[in-house]
């Protein structure tokens, strides 16, 4: 017999463990009175965008600064008494409390990783507690306008940027297997994945993977990447554009010099472009590959070049917003009215609640936007990003390459709800 009284928190205890890049990252662990338990951890990007909510780092010696001791010290001191005894199923409550808590536009008091780990760990112990999977738990939470569903992923086989060491100037090149069912999305990723690496040794490539666990060969051009991929699209079996498509985080924010108003790309020898040639090479890749979506391809504040080549880049792909949105309904919203990208990349740690995250969401399908659930270049083993994806019916999910476990138990748990819980 479950009472009223099992979902009410009886603890919240926090602590400091490692994240996939062996930083340290917030692991919080919420206990309900009926003693079911749950514990969610928080990722953490590389790239990260400068109008994200802050990921509160200790500083000093230990860890090389990027201790999370206070982040934790904050969850244990300041959020756990004030939400103890609170009903766990009323999440949008328990958010707006910490939300105003911390009182800050951009978490920084109590910290975005802080709040996060809390507020992850309150759906997840909620999910325990109902017996139910996590996906149908948000989905009583909040109200989303569109029916559950797989998404598509967008698996990040040939990692580039601040993600391995500028092998290459764009951060990701994807590949998007456009199957019906999920196994065979992700049985396809793994074949295509494993016949690059087989086409790289060929060719004497470092076989070697990066951060998000794609391959990270020394390549010329970013050209070379997208062909390596049709040639691995093929070698597998598959038609490249009809079986499986491709996608790119250009990761733009990284490589432009705002003193110049120019983007360079060093690793093709500090060619520079302006936001108009650089727009006339993503014409000249949307032409020559099939790509479904072109992820920040101009910075997070060069918004006169996003609005000026929306309608051309738009006619053939999605064009995503990372680090220009941040996951923020008020950026969001400045781009629906200025026209500048018609698809969204939603970060939990951008902004920092569950909450928050689906208020993008829902904006964004509400706007005509496709939203794509991601994960972080640090990860863990959290999975709760695969049960976003499929509670809000989005598009799309990146969570990485068909390697390191971090990145594929985001797949082996979309495969899971596929097997069992739809
Ligand atoms: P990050 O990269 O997690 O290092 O920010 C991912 C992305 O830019 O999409
Ligand atoms: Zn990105």
């Amino acid at each position: 017999m479950t009472t009223k009284n099992d979902y009410l928190i009886q603890s919240i205890v926090a602590r400091e463990v490692l994240d996939s890049r062996g930083n340290p990252t917030v692991a919080c662990r919420v206990t309900l009175k009926s003693g079911a338990s749950a514990e969610a951890k928080v990722p953490s990007g590389a790239s990260t965008g400068s109008h994200e909510a802050l990921e509160l780092r200790d500083g000093g010696k230990r860890y090389g600064g990027k201790g999370v001791l206070k982040a934790v010290v904050n969850i244990n001191k300041k959020v756990a008494p004030i939400l103890k005894n609170i009903d766990v199923r009323r999440q949008k409550d328990i958010d707006h409390v910490m939300i105003e808590l911390d009182g800050t536009s951009g978490k920084k008091k109590l910290g975005a990783n802080a709040i996060l780990a809390v507020s992850l760990a309150c759906a997840q112990v909620h999910a325990v507690q109902a017996k139910k999977p996590l996906w149908q738990i948000i989905r009583k939470i909040y109200n989303f306008p569109r029916p559950a569903g797989l998404p598509v992923p967008t698996m990040n086989v040939l990692n580039g940027g601040a993600h391995a060491n500028w092998s290459l100037d764009v951060q990701e090149c994807m590949i998007v297997p456009l199957a019906r069912k999920m196994s065979d999305r992700v049985r396809m990723g793994a074949e295509v994945f494993q016949a690059l690496k087989k086409i790289l040794a060929e060719k004497d490539f470092a076989t070697t993977v990066g951060d998000e666990g794609g391959f990270a060969p020394k390549l010329k051009t970013v050209e070379a990447a997208f062909d390596l991929l049709k040639e691995a699209i093929k070698a597998a079996g598959y038609k490249p554009g009809k079986d499986v498509a491709l996608a790119t985080d250009v990761a733009a924010s990284e490589f432009y010099d705002s003193s110049k108003a120019v983007y360079v790309f060093r690793a093709e020898g500090g060619r520079e472009f302006t936001s108009d040639k650089l727009l006339d090479r993503y014409l000249a890749w949307q032409k020559k590959y099939p790509l479904v979506s072109i992820e920040d391809p101009f910075a997070e504040d060069d918004w006169a070049a996003w609005s000026g080549s929306f309608s051309r880049l738009s006619k053939r792909s999605h064009i995503v917003g990372d680090d220009l949105l941040v996951t923020n309904i008020a950026r969001l919203d400045k781009a629906v009215a200025e026209k500048t990208c018609n698809a969204i990349l939603i970060k939990v740690n951008q902004i920092g609640t569950l909450t928050e995250a689906v208020s993008a969401i829902i904006m964004a399908h509400k706007n005509g936007f496709a939203t794509s659930i991601s994960h972080r270049s640090g990860e863990t083993d959290d999975t709760t990003i695969a049960d976003l994806a499929v509670a809000s019916g989005s598009e799309y999910i990146k969570t990485g390459s068909l390697s390191r476990s971090e990145r594929v138990e985001k797949y082996n748990r979309l495969l899971e709800i596929e097997e069992n819980e739809m």
